[in-house]
């Protein structure tokens, strides 16, 4: 996550030039007395309202509950392999992809999406309690983190990431998996989905493992990112065995 999050904050900072620019473009003052029309314009602009950072730290670290969450859907048991909720955008663009996978004879189910914090929990103690007893603390924790995300550090707290088909790369490689793999390889993006967890041989990206299951919408998760990078830091990261090694792994 945090090469992505740099990625995103250097990309924010070529945004902000970019906006810095135009907005000198339209700064030229106009003749005395002649009224300035990008003026008024700039004043019928609505505001942009200040966001609600307690709602979305909570959100970020994964602890809200998604059923009684107005920004999640239930996926409906077509879509899906046991109850799994998603934030609605992403559901609405999965729904599409869907459509046009199957018509193209392309089966899509997601098997595992949106995941609070206390699923995230049981995942991370899962893994961390099947280390043996030899390892270090630190040890279990590289460990785990090379497929698993810390409890508050998973991007599928944001209902906007879910795994697709099979939890195992190897499925990928071959027949119908590979059919699949390749047909997202070559669709997804047009719906707004990447796979973020890519070969890191290939692309040189560090952290987790690749995932070919693991896929992101990236129109609201690249929002998300951003606002990770400026609402959560290591010391938001507790409540499960490990976490105080959070600062050391810098897992945010
Ligand atoms: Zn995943």
């Amino acid at each position: 996550m945090k090469s992505l999050i740099k990625e995103h904050v250097f990309l924010l900072a070529v945004f902000s030039i970019l906006l810095v620019t135009c907005v000198n473009a339209g700064d030229s003052n106009p003749p005395n007395g002649v009224d300035n029309p990008i003026q008024h314009e700039r004043q019928n602009q609505p505001k942009p309202q200040p966001i609600d950072t307690a709602y979305y730290t909570r959100l970020l670290l994964g602890k809200v509950q998604y059923r009684n969450d107005t920004s999640f859907v239930l996926v409906s048991p077509k879509h899906s392999s046991k109850q799994i909720y998603l934030e609605k955008s992403t559901y609405k663009a999965f729904r599409l992809m869907y459509g046009a996978a199957k018509a193209d004879g392309v089966h899509l189910l997601i098997i595992s999406g949106a995941r609070n914090f206390d699923y995230q929990k049981r995942i991370w103690e899962r893994k961390w309690n099947a280390r043996p007893n030899s390892c270090s603390k630190i040890e279990k924790a590289k460990g785990t983190l090379m497929f698993s995300a810390m409890p508050s550090t998973s991007r599928h707290h944001w209902g906007t990431d879910f795994d697709l088909n099979s939890l195992e790369n190897s499925y990928f490689d071959s027949g119908r998996g590979l059919a699949e793999y390749k047909w997202l390889c070559q669709n997804a993006h047009r719906f707004g989905f990447c796979q973020v967890y890519t070969n890191k041989q290939q692309t040189g990206r560090t952290g987790y493992e690749m995932e070919k299951w693991h896929w992101s919408y990236m129109p609201l998760a690249s929002q998300y990112l951003r606002l990770y990078a400026q609402l959560i830091s290591n010391n938001d990261i507790s409540g499960f065995p490990g976490c105080e090694l959070a600062h050391e792994l810098n897992v945010t």
